[in-house]
């Protein structure tokens, strides 16, 4: 069993809704089950203006899926909700990323691990460090929590408890 760290994300349609049935969905998978999950926040977008705003969220969960096979089931579940890859950075129904795969450094054409951009997104950062402030990042040997100090002073990107 591994431990692993997923980051979701919506900005179209009942941003909550989506986020909550992607959960619904890792969690009924038979090889995954559910640690810890954090709350939603509220993030502004960053990359391509004149969007909505996210809701984010950041799992942890317990697997025997390989690294490859979670990303697999990631992206079959946001095809399944709908999901149109448009534009990078681009608006969407689900984003699931993998963000850390145990101490796991992997890297090939269609999977990077741990996630090449968490330590710089604060939309990433700030749910994770609720629920895992100490898990260290296995490259850059820094807790979560250490990330997120590092990026946030200068870091403008506004992240906001999500509140009915
Ligand atoms: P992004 O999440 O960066 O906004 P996408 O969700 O469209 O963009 O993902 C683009 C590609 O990133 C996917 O085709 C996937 O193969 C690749 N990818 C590389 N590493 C990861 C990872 N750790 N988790 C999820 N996708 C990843
Ligand atoms: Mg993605």
């Amino acid at each position: 069993m591994a431990e692993a760290f997923i980051g979701l994300g919506s900005n179209i349609g009942n941003r909550k809704t989506n986020i909550e049935e992607a959960l619904r969905r890792l969690f009924s998978t038979p090889e995954i089950k559910v640690v810890k999950t954090s709350s939603l926040y509220l993030t502004e977008p960053i990359g391509r203006v004149g969007q909505d705003w996210f809701i984010n969220s950041a799992v942890e969960v317990s697997t025997q899926l390989s690294p490859k096979d979670l990303l697999y089931l990631s992206q079959k579940i946001e095809e399944q909700m709908g999901r149109v890859r448009t534009m990078p950075w681009g608006p969407r129904i689900i984003d699931l990323d993998i963000l850390l795969y145990g101490s796991e450094i992997f890297e090939d054409n269609e999977l990077i691990i741990p996630h090449p951009h968490m330590h710089k997104r604060k939309f990433v950062l700030v749910p994770l460090a609720e629920i895992a402030p100490d898990v260290v990042h296995p490259k850059l040997n820094k807790t979560v929590s250490e990330l997120l100090h590092q990026i946030v002073v200068k870091d403008t990107q506004k992240v906001e408890l999500y509140k009915e």
